[in-house]
């Protein structure tokens, strides 16, 4: 006997708008989450680009937003790690830190989490210096100089955050072109604290107990430099947190769920939304998108069950 209609597997912007639809079907329905809810929309400063809000959010309020509505709606979240799942009949078994769930649907919200450089150094000085998020950390770096290693959006936009704080942002990138979106890459060229350090990786984060320098390889002529800096924010991208789904659902090379435009796994009931899966334009307006698609393929499936069993 299933406990739930749906469960889903993390808080962001995916698993809160899947929760909201879920909870308008009328589906009893759980939502575990490890951390609190939001996911990386709570380490985002300032949200610019989700429709309705013309002045644009703060990433912790429009989470909060979200939460609030979903709770509202009667939503249950609870604060758990999932352990492991079974796909594997047509009821889903979902094994938490606070005991087992089951339903006939998941919704598999997991997110992606920052990638790693994976050089000497980065381990020993995370928190010590090294950071995987300008709005947790920024506010440490008063006045002092700092480097944002990733040429991406995360990376440009948490660039000129951070002047808010340091003094001086340089960023690291390991081409001669930003991947940015444009309006982030004029607004950084005009800012005067920020410097670009072209055609550069970081090959070493040097320090005691503290961050105090980056050993900078130029990856044209293979030289080496050291930048003194106080601290560095590595936001080279994200990987997807799938690893428990590794063989129970098909994930790409890359460990991105791959799913149908339902948001459908290849299990009847178990579903995939946001950053978790195989997609072209990961932001939160997807991720809500997706969770809301995946909440109405999740209740079609539910009604299916039904009629198959009169
Ligand atoms: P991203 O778009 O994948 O960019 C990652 C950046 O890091 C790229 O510039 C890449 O260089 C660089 N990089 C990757 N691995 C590296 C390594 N090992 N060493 C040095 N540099 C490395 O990731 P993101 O900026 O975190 O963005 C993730 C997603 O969130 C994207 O879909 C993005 O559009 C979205 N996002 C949107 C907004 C917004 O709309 N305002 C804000 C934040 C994030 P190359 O360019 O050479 O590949």
């Amino acid at each position: 006997m299933s406990q739930y209609d749906t469960i889903i597997i993390g808080g962001g912007p995916a698993g809160l708008a899947a929760g909201i639809y879920a909870m308008r079907s009328r589906l009893k329905t759980i939502l575990v989450e490890k951390y609190i809810p939001g996911g990386q929309m709570v380490m985002t400063d300032h949200v610019e680009n989700y429709p309705g809000f013309p002045d644009g959010i703060g990433g912790p309020d429009l989470s909060s937003n979200m939460e609030l509505q979903a709770r509202g709606l009667g939503l249950e979240i609870v604060s758990s790690e999932v352990l492991n799942v079974d796909f594997s009949g047509e009821e889903k078994v979902i094994n938490t830190t606070d005991g087992e769930l089951r339903a006939p649907t998941v919704i598999i919200a997991s997110g992606a989490t920052p990638r790693r450089l994976g050089i000497l150094g980065e381990g020993r000085l995370t928190g010590k210096g090294v950071s995987y998020c300008a709005t947790c950390d920024g506010a440490f770096f008063r006045d002092r100089e700092i480097a944002v290693v990733g040429g991406g959006n995360t990376a440009v936009q948490d660039a000129v955050f951070l002047t808010r704080f340091a003094s001086k942002v340089t960023i690291v990138h390991r081409r001669d072109a930003l991947r940015a979106t444009r309006i982030l890459q004029e607004r950084a060229f005009k800012n005067p604290k920020i410097k670009m350090a072209w055609n550069s990786i970081v090959v070493e984060v040097q320090g005691d107990s503290r961050v105090e320098g980056l050993v900078l390889e130029n990856v044209t002529d293979g030289s080496k430099r050291v930048l003194r800096v106080e601290g560095v924010f590595v936001l080279i991208g994200i990987d997807p947190i799938t690893d428990l789904f590794k063989g129970h659902i098909i994930l790409d090379p890359e460990g991105y769920i791959i799913t149908d435009e339902d948001m459908q796994t290849n299990v009847p009931g178990v579903y995939a939304a946001g950053d978790c899966r195989r997609k072209s334009l990961r932001q939160m307006v997807t991720a809500a998108a997706d969770g809301a698609i995946a909440a109405f393929s999740a209740e079609r499936y539910i009604e299916s069950l039904k009629d198959r069993m009169l």
